[in-house]
């Protein structure tokens, strides 16, 4: 594999977002006064991305590895961060999701990209090692990070949403509650709990969020508002025409055209919205 410069946001001296190009995934590095790290959310499918951000940012140790929820692109490089004497943090419920699909959709993600195999032998799916229920606290030298269990009864955007507050910084990792300029994937959540959760992380007050896909939301307490605003939006209108259509007053194909134009139209990962569709057309069955 060649070389890969990761594009670093940098929020402030010691937390950065690695934001993934075309709406790929965001990755988050706190980094404490001893030059160790939490790292949240990897994809093994990036790895030499996450090692430049985290050569060019100074980490020499991720002492933990969060997943914001259990998805490959969130979750798959688990096995090689633990080999490597990273300890793996998340939810119950991403715990859960993982022990009850997580072989199964990872043989299926990986086996899209079989040279992993070649560069990480043995390459498998590697659940959690420290779990919670509602919240826990990672410190390092200098720095805190609050972890929250945000699915709204237990399914939001997935089963396992965990989001991470920097307290002192008013700066949150939302996973994939948030997800800005680009077509969310729906198909493993419950949008009307999503909408519950958005609504709860609206009662704060941050500087900067990190979505899970999508640009940094920075300049303060409106600017991350309306990011969330917005989103929240977009997932009342979608849900909206999903019911019309199942209630036969709107084809597929219409909300389809619908959700890819008006306000929508400059979002990227069209395609998303057809699977997000067809899925829930199966769901209805
Ligand atoms: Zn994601």
């Amino acid at each position: 594999m060649g070389e890969v410069t990761a594009n670093i946001h940098q929020l402030n001296d010691s937390v950065f977002a690695v934001i993934g190009i075309d709406g790929a995934t965001n990755f988050g590095i706190i980094k404490g006064s001893d030059d160790s790290a939490v790292l949240i959310d990897a994809d093994i499918r990036r790895m030499d991305e996450i090692d430049d951000a985290l050569a060019r940012t100074g980490c020499k140790k991720i002492r933990y590895l969060v997943n914001t929820h259990e998805n490959f692109d969130h979750s798959s490089a688990n096995d090689y961060f633990e080999k490597n004497g990273t300890i793996v943090v998340g939810t119950n419920g991403c715990y859960q999701a993982l022990e009850e699909d997580g072989d199964e959709k990872f043989a299926e993600m990986a086996g899209r990209s079989p040279e992993l195999w070649t560069r990480f032998p043995g390459l498998k799916m590697a659940n959690l090692q420290i779990t919670f229920p509602q919240e826990m606290t990672l410190r390092l030298p200098g720095v805190a990070v609050r972890l929250l269990f945000a699915a709204h009864n237990g399914k939001s955007h997935s089963r396992g949403d965990a989001i991470a507050i920097l307290d002192r910084d008013k700066i949150l990792f939302a996973g994939d509650l948030l997800y800005t300029d680009f077509h969310p994937v729906t198909v493993y959540g419950n949008i009307p709990n999503w909408i519950q959760s958005i609504n709860q992380l609206l009662g704060h007050d941050f500087v900067s969020v990190v979505p899970g896909h999508g640009p940094v939301s920075s300049g303060g307490n409106d600017v991350y508002k309306s990011a969330f605003r917005k989103f929240r939006s977009y997932l009342e209108d979608f849900d909206g025409r999903l019911k019309e259509m199942k209630a036969g007053r709107k084809s597929p194909g219409e909300v389809e055209s619908y959700m890819k134009s008006g306000a929508y139209t400059a979002m990227g990962k069209t395609w998303m919205v057809k699977r997000n569709i067809e899925y829930s057309l199966r769901e209805a069955n």
